[in-house]
């Protein structure tokens, strides 16, 4: 219950503090449309960047319940949050693979819940998927996402 309050109280601080990352969500549909995740409805995922942010990976995902859609009166299931200072220097290459990282966290049905790194999705190589996207789009679309 508190681990609860607590993940809203930070999720909420994370939407106050944050901007709307179109380059992410850009990204995201990328690896959508090349089918390397494919059960993942990106309309129900919101994208954003936090700068001076206090954690310390490239980026995190949180999910949000039923009763927390309701209450918020929101579609939106999950909030992908990428950390401006460490993500956005890194090159595209790295940028898929961070991005598919976090999208293989959202189980099939969207539903708010999390497959944690155990769960055999994660097995498959991601850094493999990454590299043969990132090749196959020769940097020609990427070069278009990077932020203004
Ligand atoms: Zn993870």
């Amino acid at each position: 219950m508190l681990r609860k309050l607590i993940a809203c109280l930070s999720l909420i601080l994370v939407m106050t503090n944050s901007l709307d990352a179109p380059d992410v969500e850009a990204l995201a549909k990328l690896i959508v449309d090349e089918g390397v995740v494919q059960h993942v409805d990106l309309n129900r995922v919101r994208f954003i960047r936090s700068f001076n942010a206090r954690f310390r990976s490239y980026a995190r995902i949180f999910g949000l319940s039923r009763p927390i859609r309701e209450a918020l009166k929101t579609n939106v299931c999950y909030v992908v949050e990428v950390n401006a200072e460490l993500f956005d220097g890194l090159p595209s290459a790295e940028k898929i693979r961070v991005v598919i990282h976090e999208l293989t966290h959202i189980p099939n049905g969207c539903n708010g819940s999390l497959r944690s790194h155990r769960s055999r999705s994660f097995r498959t190589n991601t850094h493999r998927k990454a590299r043969v996207l990132a090749v196959k789009l020769e940097g020609s679309k990427l070069d278009d996402l990077n932020p203004a």
